[in-house]
């Protein structure tokens, strides 16, 4: 008998059809009902699951009866409930590594977008309102050579900030749990505490992953420390920032502009951030690029059909 692989996200449909030659396919869709319930009816005999984004724990995997892994085609892995899954001897695979270059090319697309006022300026020129030569109030800041601070220097900051020494002539401080001088000193990166980086960086990057304590790391006190010109960039989690201690030093022009990829809650459908001039919103595009996503649905198809060969998938989170 075919194993079952349970589809709970709109996957690439080369890897669907692959996926559909060997396994018997289900896959979930949101406009015929709860897909909690749907997951729940259909993880009771499922031995994989392939995705990403949506919230999985006890509450909609507890039916299961032989789940072997479930494939997320994301590098974040905060969705899931990794001590029960641990516990239930369910492995979570993750896709690192093929994503890092693409967001970190959208970190720096924030950077620059909200430093020089890029969407702002755009809206402006289609509505005719450049009737003269620009002045001040389109003034942007200037990114060469200026300090960068990345909080979580991991795969991805790493990656933003090799763009910002070697593109940017840019200084970087960098701020994690523990030093990582292997990443850290080809860019002649200094390691600093929080509130160091935030009072010394003329433009910060957040690109932690969401855990216990990188949750709500940048509220109110923090965005107190950064200075009136810095440029603050959120393409992590959106948890990992008080998104109203942010809406305030945005109106308070406590700092001048903010790029966000990421939400509290998404999708994001109303917000005061979208009253700001000073913030570039975008949604969650970080990896999202064709090549990219196409790379990322390779790999977690590898995680899961490794994982149901009896193999041991190479991306493993609770391995
Ligand atoms: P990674 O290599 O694991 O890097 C994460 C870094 O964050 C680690 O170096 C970690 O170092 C640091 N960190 C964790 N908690 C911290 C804290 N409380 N304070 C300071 N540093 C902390 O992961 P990655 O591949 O770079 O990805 C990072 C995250 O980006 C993902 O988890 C995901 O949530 C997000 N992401 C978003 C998009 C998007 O579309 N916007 C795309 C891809 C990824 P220490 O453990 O030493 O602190």
């Amino acid at each position: 008998m075919k194993k079952k692989v349970v589809v709970f996200s709109q996957i690439d449909s080369t890897v669907l059809a692959q996926l559909e030659q060997d396994y018997q396919v289900v896959v979930l869709n949101p406009k015929q009902g709860d897909i909690n319930e749907q997951i729940r009816t259909e993880v009771v005999d499922a031995d994989a699951m392939i995705g990403a984004g949506r919230l999985l724990n006890e509450n909609n995997l507890a039916p299961a009866q032989k789940l072997k892994i479930i494939s997320t085609v994301s590098v974040g892995y905060d969705n899931y409930d990794v001590d029960y899954l641990t516990k239930n001897n369910i492995w979570l695979a993750n896709t690192p590594h093929v994503l890092t270059e693409t967001t970190a090319d959208l970190a720096f697309t924030l950077l620059v977008s909200a430093a020089r006022k890029v969407p702002e300026l755009d809206r402006w020129t289609k509505q005719g309102e450049w009737k003269r030569t620009v002045g001040p109030a389109q003034f942007g800041q200037d990114v060469f050579g200026k300090t960068l601070g990345i909080i979580g220097l991991g795969n991805i900051g790493a990656a933003v900030a090799r763009r910002g020494f070697y593109g940017f002539n840019m200084n970087i401080l960098y701020h994690n749990r523990r030093e990582k001088l292997e990443l850290a000193q080809p860019l002649n990166a200094r390691y600093c505490g929080l509130d160091e980086l935030l009072s010394q960086s003329d433009f910060v990057v957040v690109a932690v992953d969401l855990n216990p304590e990188s949750k709500a790391l940048m509220g109110q006190a923090q965005f107190e420390k950064m200075q009136p010109h810095a440029v603050f960039v959120n393409i992590a989690r959106g948890s990992v920032v008080d998104e109203e201690a942010l809406v305030n030093a945005l109106q308070q022009k406590q700092i001048f502009a903010a790029g966000l990829d990421v939400y509290q809650k998404e999708p994001l459908q109303s917000s005061e951030l979208f009253n700001l001039s000073n913030v570039v919103t975008l949604p969650h595009i970080g990896s999202a690029t064709a090549e990219t996503r196409l790379k990322m649905a390779k790999l977690a198809y590898k995680n899961l059909v490794d994982a149901l060969e009896g193999k041991t998938p190479q991306y493993l989170v609770n391995g």
